[in-house]
Formats: C-alpha cells, sequence, structure tokens
C-alpha cells in the first residue's frame, strides 16, 4: 500500500523528470491535485503533505468541501475543472478561485455579474476542443478563442489565465499533434492577452507529454488518489 504523500511525491517528481527532459523549470508547473469524488480526509492527506491547489468537477461536491474547508485552510486554492451549466454558475463564481472550462460568453457573463465584490477576480481558462469530437465542449477554432476571449477581457471581475483542454488521443503522435495545437493556440493568445500564462493540459496517464508541449498546470487524479469509486459522470 503507498500512501497518498507518497504517491503525491511521485506526481512531482514525474513533473520534474519531464521539465528536465525539456529543459524547463519543474517550479514553471503547477500540480492540481483532482480531489473528485474522494473525500476531505483524502484532502487533507495531500495538504499535510505540502499540497495547495485542489481541483474538482462537481459543483456540489466541490461547494461542499470549500465550506468545510475554508475557514481552517484559506491557503487552498480551488480550481473548477467540469463542465458548467450556466444556472449552477453562483456557486463556482462564490467560492472558487480558478474556472478552467469557460466555453461561451454566456457562462463567463454570468461568473462575472455572480463574482463578490469583495473578491478578487476569478482566473479563468478558456477551454479549447482541440479534437474536433462532437462530443467535447469548448472552443473548437483560432476565432472561436481569440471572440471569447475579447468578451472575456471586457468583464472586470475575470481575468483571463490562459487555456484548457482534455485531449482525445489517449497517446503517440495523435497526442502529441493535439497537445501541440494547444502550445500554438496560446501563443497567438499571447499576442493579444500577455497576461495569459496558462496552459491547463495533461492528467495522470500523460502529464509527461503535456509538460514536453509546455503545459504549465497539469491536472492529476488517479495518480494521487488512487483509482475513482464512481467513474465521471461527465467530462
Ligand atoms: C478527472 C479529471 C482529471 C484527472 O484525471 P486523472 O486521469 O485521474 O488524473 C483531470 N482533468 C479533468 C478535466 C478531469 O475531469
Amino acid at each position: 500500500m503507498t500512501t497518498i504523500a507518497e504517491r503525491l511525491a511521485c506526481a512531482q517528481s514525474r513533473i520534474a523528470q519531464a521539465a528536465g527532459k525539456c529543459s524547463r523549470q519543474a517550479d514553471d508547473i503547477t500540480l492540481l491535485a483532482v480531489s473528485k469524488t474522494k473525500p476531505v480526509s483524502d484532502i487533507m492527506a495531500a495538504y499535510d503533505a505540502g499540497q495547495r491547489c485542489f481541483g474538482e468537477n462537481y459543483v456540489q461536491e466541490g461547494q461542499q468541501k470549500i465550506l468545510e474547508l475554508q475557514q481552517s485552510h484559506p491557503d487552498i486554492q480551488w480550481h473548477f475543472i467540469g463542465p458548467l451549466q450556466s444556472n449552477k454558475s453562483r456557486p463556482v463564481a462564490e467560492l472558487f478561485h480558478w474556472m478552467h472550462t469557460i466555453d461561451r460568453s454566456k457562462i463567463a457573463q454570468r461568473l462575472n455579474a455572480q463574482r463578490p465584490l469583495q473578491l478578487p477576480p476569478l482566473q479563468v481558462c478558456i477551454q479549447v476542443n482541440v479534437s474536433g469530437e462532437a462530443s467535447k465542449s469548448g472552443v473548437s477554432s483560432e476565432q472561436e478563442m481569440l471572440s471569447l476571449a475579447r468578451d472575456i477581457s471586457q468583464l472586470p471581475h475575470l481575468t483571463l489565465r490562459g487555456l484548457m483542454t482534455i485531449p482525445s488521443a489517449e497517446e503517440g503522435e495523435p497526442l502529441r499533434r493535439q497537445f501541440q495545437l494547444m502550445q500554438q493556440l496560446l501563443a497567438r493568445l499571447q499576442q493579444d492577452y500577455p497576461q495569459a500564462d496558462t496552459l491547463s493540459m495533461g492528467m495522470s496517464h500523460d502529464l509527461e507529454q503535456a509538460v514536453a508541449c509546455g503545459a504549465t498546470l497539469v491536472r492529476i487524479g488517479s495518480a494521487i488518489f488512487g483509482a475513482r469509486d464512481y467513474p465521471q459522470k461527465d467530462a
């Protein structure tokens, strides 16, 4: 049996190795621990091992965990990484620090309107459907990306931080092509929005390839917390 602390250390060393291979600094890559479906006790085990950034996929589950921990652990940074229906945006606007899956203007506008004024702006990424699969959410062209970025940049309570994707391919050249396309799209976005410094991509099985293609934030769930008891409903 390995512990969460041991698996967290293992994920960190995978990131460091992958960074070294392409002459990047491990410090430039944020490890987001994806705690969806896992109990607060697992989050605490990772916290006690030094982890501070956690990702959640489901509004209600994330809301419960944040409300339970925000007083006692105010240094946790919470990232929403799941699909969001516009009628459920309020808890995301009120409780999270980051939102990775903005795919349309309407969601951005609601989050902006619902963000409490005493909080710093919500840090957001545009989700890109890099594979073009009909089942995936996200903008599906450079033009759509730039148009949504323009809308977001008008909203004072959101800060555009970059791009996020969930690729379709599992491995090899098709996976690499999708990650490389994301890297090119971020470079294009940065021409207009230099503060967009984040490329959110890479999960437990493909973080090495993502880091090689410029990922600055990898979202790691099962490699830290173990297999999930129930499958992802909607990613
Ligand atoms: C569940 C999930 C992850 C983590 O996946 P693992 O394969 O368990 O590392 C990352 N990103 C998103 C969007 C997810 O839904």
